[in-house]
């Protein structure tokens, strides 16, 4: 998949090197604006008021920049999630259909939110900034590029411009999530769990399972990397973490009994 960069003229107020929050923020919102036009996001009150619960009872304690928080249901069977700078998290249903409990979408959350907090896709926008160029940033993030292209690199695994972290950034993000989690009161033995069934999954249907793959590079190490720093977690601690709950199970039937999107918008997934 070719990404197409332009350039953008974020130069007149970033002097340095850095990215402020605010830019980040200012960003963030756009390419939001462009993934939520692009994408079959569901409007369901149940599932938007859930979704948003459990993941600001995570975000809000990762976070000390005080983000205001959006997470999203992307009406699409593949499993996937992903998160834009600024605090927007998108996950499939697809993910939240094969999640069984509660901690193991939590889990998820906390890895994404994780990304967001340690400013991985920012560090890489910084990274790839010219010393005279300000940002560059890529097309999804401006109306300029045409819808095709907008369509094909959001296609990608959901975030083109923000989908190759490096496997650092992987192992740091679960790090987070085990946190994150932990400070929200939910078992961090859901991450594991998941990443599991996703791994079960792919023996057994590896389409199914591929656009996660692509940006999740998810191997057995992982797994381990994560049971490893669980067990270092006082035992009494763990006892009193909350693994599931009667509405994350409600939150999985509604959105087991959504319609599928219609072909017009999944063509674009
Ligand atoms: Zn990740």
């Amino acid at each position: 998949m070719k990404r197409i960069l332009i350039g953008l003229a974020f130069a007149a107020t970033t002097a340095g090197c850095a990215i402020s929050t605010q830019q980040e923020v200012q960003m963030g919102t756009e390419y939001a604006q462009q993934i939520n036009a692009q994408l079959p996001i569901v409007k369901d009150p149940e599932v938007v008021r859930y979704i948003n619960v459990l993941g600001d009872s995570i975000a809000k304690l990762a976070d000390a920049r005080n983000l205001d928080w959006q997470f999203f249901v992307v009406n699409a069977p593949e499993v996937n999630a992903f998160a834009v700078p600024g605090g927007f998290v998108y996950v499939n249903r697809g993910l939240i259909d094969r999640a069984q409990k509660m901690d193991q979408l939590a889990g998820v959350l906390g890895h994404e939110i994780g990304h967001v907090v340690l400013r991985h896709s920012v560090k890489q926008m910084e990274q790839m900034q010219g010393a005279n160029v300000g940002v560059t940033l890529a097309c999804v993030l401006t109306s300029v590029c045409n819808n095709q292209a907008t369509a094909a690199a959001i296609n990608l695994g959901g975030n083109a411009l923000f989908a190759k972290f490096s496997r650092d950034d992987e192992a740091q993000a679960d790090q987070e999530g085990v946190k994150n989690t932990v400070r929200a009161g939910i078992d961090p033995r859901g991450i594991p769990e998941m990443f599991q069934i996703l791994l079960d999954e792919r023996q057994r249907s590896p389409s199914t399972v591929s656009s996660w793959f692509a940006t999740h590079p998810l191997e057995e190490d992982r797994i381990q990397a994560t049971q490893a720093q669980i067990a270092r977690i006082d035992p009494a601690i763990l006892r009193g973490l909350t693994k599931d709950s009667q509405s994350f199970q409600s939150f999985k039937q509604r959105v087991r009994g959504l319609p599928a999107a219609p072909v017009s918008t999944r063509a674009s997934q």
